[in-house]
């Protein structure tokens, strides 16, 4: 493991100060998050549109972070869609995700969202018809999600694949081409095609989808005659736990999508990254309940687990952190404390997997420190299990 994750003063001095009641509690540091954002829409070319993908974390309050240095949302579902709307009123949406139902669509179209993703032929169909039944109203932009095959080796440095191998994300290419037909007479504006076909990518792989999408869906416009200048090449961008200082090389990114876009004068060029804009100002802060040693191995108990932070379970990797030391032992027993060794940190679930860093090497640990974990920032709170075993929710705070 690199070295601990540096805690931000003003999210040390926040989490030392919550009264021992607020914890564990998510401290999601909105100043860290805007400069991120920042460095990443400076990076990429212009013209490239950036939108969020809402799901990483929705928080009301980090989305209006992001809203001065994003050019809209992608949301998947009709709750994202209708949360994201309100909390971020007038920005665009991009609308996704496979298996929309007939309500979810006729919300999306409701609302306006801005951009809806095509999955399949079925959805197609459908939101052609509901389309139709809006005879006065502006036609509805969509894109073709394609499950474009991946080049290779492209994929294999990914955490999570959704397409480039047999999938239910987006077409089969064939049965795209297929699609075209379908539109004639429609509602239906098809502006261009969409691809996202994993997570976990570094730069010159992800610029290898892009390249790939691209000249696919300049091709398809070529055969069909038709003018699709839009691509959205999806989000993905790898954040890497084990180096909690490292960043995607959002450069590198934004030099490639430049050239990119210089080959194919004309192409809106669309990302949508989310981890990667999110993760890194968010913080886990609880503190250890107990430390004992088992059969030779120190574990140390803190405060909530993976319930509220599912992120190192669901990913298999240490959750990193650091440690703010506390003094106060009001105790009249001794500390129970870890010295000099390697600690598995564990949460307060009766259940072996409920384990956010397992083994690793701390100076001292005691009972009554906090402990900040790092990079809880996307798909932490939000895809955890929050009702096993009924333990209290975490508070939450946000740092402008
Ligand atoms: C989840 C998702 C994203 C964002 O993925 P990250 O790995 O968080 O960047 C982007 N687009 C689509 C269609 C998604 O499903």
């Amino acid at each position: 493991m690199e070295p601990r994750p540096v805690i931000p003063p003003r999210v040390a001095g926040h989490a030392t100060a919550l009264p021992g009641g607020d914890l564990p509690a998510y401290v999601h540091d909105l100043t860290a998050l805007a400069g991120d954002a920042a460095e990443v829409r400076a990076a990429l070319p212009p013209e490239t549109e950036l939108y969020y993908a809402a799901k990483a974390n929705p928080a009301p309050e980090v989305l209006r972070a992001l809203a001065p240095h994003v050019s809209g949302y992608e949301v998947s579902s009709g709750g994202e869609l209708a949360h994201v709307r309100k909390a971020v009123p007038g920005l665009p949406l991009a609308f996704g995700g496979p298996g929309k139902t007939e309500p979810e669509l006729r919300l999306a179209l409701r609302l306006g969202a801005e951009r809806i993703h095509v999955e399949s032929e079925n959805e197609l169909r459908l939101l052609a018809a509901l389309a139709a039944e809006r005879p006065g109203e502006a036609p509805v932009d969509i894109l073709l999600r394609v499950n474009l095959p991946a080049g290779d080796g492209e994929l294999g440095g990914a955490a999570l694949a959704m397409g480039g191998r047999p999938s239910p994300f987006g077409l089969d290419p064939r049965r795209a081409e297929a699609c075209l037909p379908l539109l004639r007479g429609t509602r239906l504006r098809l502006r261009g095609i969409h691809a996202h076909l994993a997570s976990g990518l570094g730069a010159p792989a992800l610029l290898a989808v892009a390249a790939r999408v691209t000249a696919w869906a300049r091709a398809l416009g070529e055969r069909h005659g038709l003018g699709l200048d839009e691509v959205n090449v999806g989000g993905g961008m790898a954040v890497d736990y084990a180096r909690p200082h490292a960043r995607f090389d959002w450069t590198a990114y934004g030099a490639g999508l430049a050239r990119l876009a210089a080959e194919h004068p004309g192409l809106r060029l669309r990302v949508e990254p989310g981890r990667a804009l999110t993760a890194h100002s968010g913080w886990y802060v609880t503190e250890v309940l107990d430390v004992k040693h088992s059969h030779g191995e120190a574990f140390a108990v803190v405060r909530g687990g993976t319930h509220h932070l599912r992120t190192p379970a669901a990913k298999g990797h240490d959750q990193p952190f650091a440690v703010l030391p506390t003094d106060a032992w009001e105790r009249p027993w001794p500390r129970p404390a870890a010295l000099d060794e390697p600690v598995t940190l564990s949460g307060q679930l009766c259940t072996p997997k409920d384990v956010l860093a397992r083994a690793v090497p701390v100076a001292e640990l005691r009972a009554g420190d906090r402990i900040a974990f790092a990079m809880a920032g996307a798909y932490a709170w939000n895809i955890s299990h929050h009702d096993f075993l009924m333990h209290p929710a975490p508070t939450f705070h946000f740092l402008s």
